[in-house]
């Protein structure tokens, strides 16, 4: 239970995501001495799911393209092929000898190419097929490398051709809603949730949503996402498609949408940016050793001096990332900031990486990052008296509070993407209502 208090203390000054994967530890603590079959009896009158296979038009690409496996040889022809478990110890050579085909085939075989000679890295339970002809010739040599991929050899013109078979696995969505009790870890698991696909949820309303102070008993939530099908056994999840989360009577809606450019992100239903463009914290820190202040005694200079960061203390080497996606305009020594990476965003945004041990490769001025690259690493470089990153934001040039700042959304949807966003959106939120009513009128 101290352990408990603690992460939720600690959770407070942690960078976001940071925040959610506290959640998920808090709650699965709380899993165990709050759950009991009681529950499970009464939650399955609540929950629904509605394993459903969706025609999604907007964005293609969602439904398997099996034309690979249609003109795969190995899948149409009717020889007859010998089928083998890879043993303890095996090689090439001990599976030829084994089934009596000779050294000189081995020879032929292994030097037939790259692929071939790979066979070499075969594992115990690996499987492999073989064709041979009446006089114990190798005609073909099927190896399934992983679940997706099966290469093939096929003996013609006095040489082994290679092809590889890849398989996509199968996109189906699927429904799901869940009516919060207790946490939304418990309420994710009555409704059949994996950790991966409530953590999403989590992360797709992060910005909305305080999940450690804010959910009540009585918010629920509803969402399409993806799950992955190999020859009809589900092998994961995808993404969320769309989610709809109530938290104490707010109604919160989100849309993944995937531009022209192929840049997926998730949006409300007006084509907002669920996301800020910046994160709040630049590094996973231990503390915060200084607050951004007016006036304060400079710890080395012994001057009074306004602190215009924040410093976060950190280990060395701890890896510092851009805050937002941007462009560099200093990669260099700056007095007493030492090693400092400055970056531009958007028209008005600036932010200062101070102290930094060194920089991280191909960090020069010039150079676009993203956000949540790692740019440094923490260090004690210039005036520092211990190791920590010193961190400015400025807006217009002017120093503002990092820790305060009110932060700026991501970009919205472009006005060129304007229409085939809200075809996709009004596509998704109506599926996403059908099914809810459709669980409402026949529970
Ligand atoms: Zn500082």
């Amino acid at each position: 239970m101290i352990k408990r208090i603690q992460s939720l203390h600690r959770a407070k000054h942690f960078p976001k995501r940071h925040m959610v994967l506290a959640i998920a530890v808090v709650m699965s603590l709380a899993v165990i001495s709050l759950w009991s079959p009681s529950q499970q009896l009464s939650a399955k009158r609540q929950n629904f799911s509605l394993p459903l296979s969706l025609p999604l038009k907007p964005d293609a690409n969602l439904t398997q393209s099996d034309s690979a496996e249609e003109t795969f040889p190995a899948s149409t022809d009717t020889e007859s092929w010998e089928e083998i478990i890879v043993r303890k110890g095996d090689s090439l050579s001990s599976i030829f000898s084994r089934n009596q085909l000779s050294a000189t085939e081995l020879y032929r075989f292994a030097n037939s190419g790259k692929q071939a000679a790979d066979l070499k890295y075969i594992k115990p339970g690996d499987q492999l097929g073989l064709v041979r002809s009446e006089d114990n010739k190798l005609l073909k040599l099927k190896y399934h490398k992983d679940i997706f991929v099966t290469q093939l050899w096929q003996y013609q013109d006095d040489q082994f051709l290679f092809s590889e078979q890849v398989k996509e696995p199968e996109i189906k969505t699927t429904y799901r809603e869940s009516v919060i009790e207790q946490s939304l870890y418990l309420s994710s698991q009555r409704a059949a949730l994996s950790d991966n696909i409530t953590m999403q949820l989590a992360e797709i309303f992060a910005w909305e949503i305080d999940f450690i102070q804010d959910i009540r008993a009585g918010d629920q939530f509803s969402l399409i996402y993806e799950e992955k099908y190999l020859d009809g056994e589900k092998i994961g999840e995808g993404r969320v498609l769309a989610a709809r989360f109530v938290n104490r009577g707010n109604e919160h809606m989100a849309v993944l949408y995937t531009d022209t450019k192929g840049r997926s992100s998730y949006y409300n239903p007006e084509g907002a940016s669920l996301k800020k463009a910046f994160t709040r914290y630049p590094v996973d820190f231990t503390r915060i050793s200084s607050r951004f202040t007016l006036a304060r005694k400079h710890p080395i200079l012994h001057k009074i001096r306004a602190h215009h960061g924040v410093d976060y203390a950190a280990p060395y080497g701890t890896p510092v990332k851009a805050t937002s996606d941007g462009k560099i305009i200093l990669a260099g020594k700056k007095g007493g900031y030492g090693n400092t990476v400055v970056i531009k965003h958007r028209v008005k945004y600036t932010t200062l990486y101070a102290h930094l041990k060194h920089f991280a490769k191909g960090i020069r001025s010039g150079k676009k990052v993203k956000q949540g690259q790692i740019i440094g690493y923490v260090g004690s470089s210039g005036l520092a008296t211990g190791p920590h990153l010193h961190y400015e934001f400025r807006v217009h040039n002017n120093h503002r509070d990092p820790l305060k700042v009110k932060l700026p959304h991501a970009l919205p949807i472009a006005a060129a993407e304007k229409s085939r966003f809200k075809q996709h959106s009004n596509s998704m939120l109506s599926q996403l209502a059908g099914y809810r009513n459709s669980i409402a009128l026949n529970p």
